[in-house]
């Protein structure tokens, strides 16, 4: 049996920190790419910025920092659900505020 717990929301200074290492990770491109043809460049910053989001949506466990697992917990018999996060290694259940709604999709 899991224990359900609220997740917090993604600390600043984490976003900071992301946002520093793409920062830097342009500027690294840049400079290396001087030479290179614009659309290389251009290619090369928005795979990065991909990658940036990816790792910053991310969820990590705020217990051990394990990976955490998406599961849509429905509401009764109605297309609702909660939006959880399974951590199978403190076998916590962080819970989400928002509701989701698959009727609007
Ligand atoms: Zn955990």
């Amino acid at each position: 049996m899991m224990i359900e717990k609220p997740l917090p929301p993604p600390s600043v200074s984490r976003a900071a920190a992301y946002a520093g290492s793409f920062a830097l990770f342009a500027a690294v491109v840049v400079m290396t790419l001087q030479q290179a043809h614009e659309l290389v460049t251009a290619s090369s910053l928005i795979f990065g910025m991909v990658t940036f989001a990816f790792l910053y949506y991310r969820r990590r466990c705020p217990g051990c920092g394990g990976l955490l697992r998406f599961r849509r917990d429905y509401i009764g018999d109605s297309p609702k659900f909660r939006c959880i996060h399974d951590c199978s290694q403190c076998g916590i259940a962080w819970c989400r505020d928002d509701i989701g709604d698959d009727s609007q999709t």
